[in-house]
């Protein structure tokens, strides 16, 4: 399968991507991720992300398009999380895989309420030792990864006014695909309300899997 995940940040991309990785067996490349990795390791990416990344920015579209491109060349079937973000890239993906004869079989659109995100970022965390990501909402005060009893962190960028500036950039940059994509018949939109088990059983139902 070949799939992208559209949707604001905090709409459940990284957890659907989970879920459908396990399913499907596909590579999930994120590339918040990557960058984030990138960051930790200090490498001269990193370094160049970071000052955007902090104020909940877009890294510049030539860096990302290069990781993303690179990454491509390893994979057959893959699951895109948080690229594409504006149109420039959504374009140069539509070459890349054109190039590599690799159509993409369908885009999946998280929608979800500007406040119920607000509302799931602030309290969203992510394990340090398995990465994966919680909502202190739906667990005991002060609990370890649940998964592994690794140690709870809050990405630095999901402080309240962060998030704000990261949905106003979502609306402005990353909004437009929706049209985009609609027009080209790839987009398949689902509520994304409810547990993330519910949020999953829609995706496939839009998917016609
Ligand atoms: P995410 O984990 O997808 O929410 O991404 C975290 C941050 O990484 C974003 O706020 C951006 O600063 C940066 N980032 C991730 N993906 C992209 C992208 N496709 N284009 C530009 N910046 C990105």
């Amino acid at each position: 399968m070949r799939l992208v995940l559209l949707g604001a940040p905090g709409s459940g991309k990284g957890t659907q991507a989970e879920f459908l990785k396990a399913r499907h067996g596909c590579a999930h490349i994120s590339t918040g991720d990557i960058l984030r990795q990138n960051l930790k390791d200090g490498t001269d990416l990193g370094l160049k992300a970071k000052a955007f990344m902090d104020k909940g920015e877009l890294v510049p579209d030539g860096v990302v398009v290069g990781m993303v491109r690179e990454r491509l060349l390893r994979e057959r079937e893959f699951l895109m999380d948080g690229f594409p973000r504006t149109l420039p890239q959504a374009e140069a993906l539509e070459k890349i895989l054109e190039e590599l004869t690799l159509p993409l079989d369908a885009v999946l659109l998280l929608r979800v309420d500007e406040e119920l995100i607000v509302r799931r970022l602030t309290n969203r965390r992510t394990c340090r030792a398995c990465g994966k990501i919680w909502n202190l909402l739906a667990m005991p005060p002060n609990a370890d990864c649940p998964e592994c009893g690794g140690e709870l962190y809050r990405r630095d960028d999901d402080a309240e006014s962060v998030i704000r500036n990261r949905l106003s950039v979502y609306r402005e940059q990353t909004a437009p695909l929706v049209e985009w994509y609609e027009k080209r018949g790839k987009l398949r939109a689902v509520d994304a309300v409810g547990s993330p088990e519910e949020i999953f059983a829609k995706a496939e139902a839009a998917l016609g899997q």
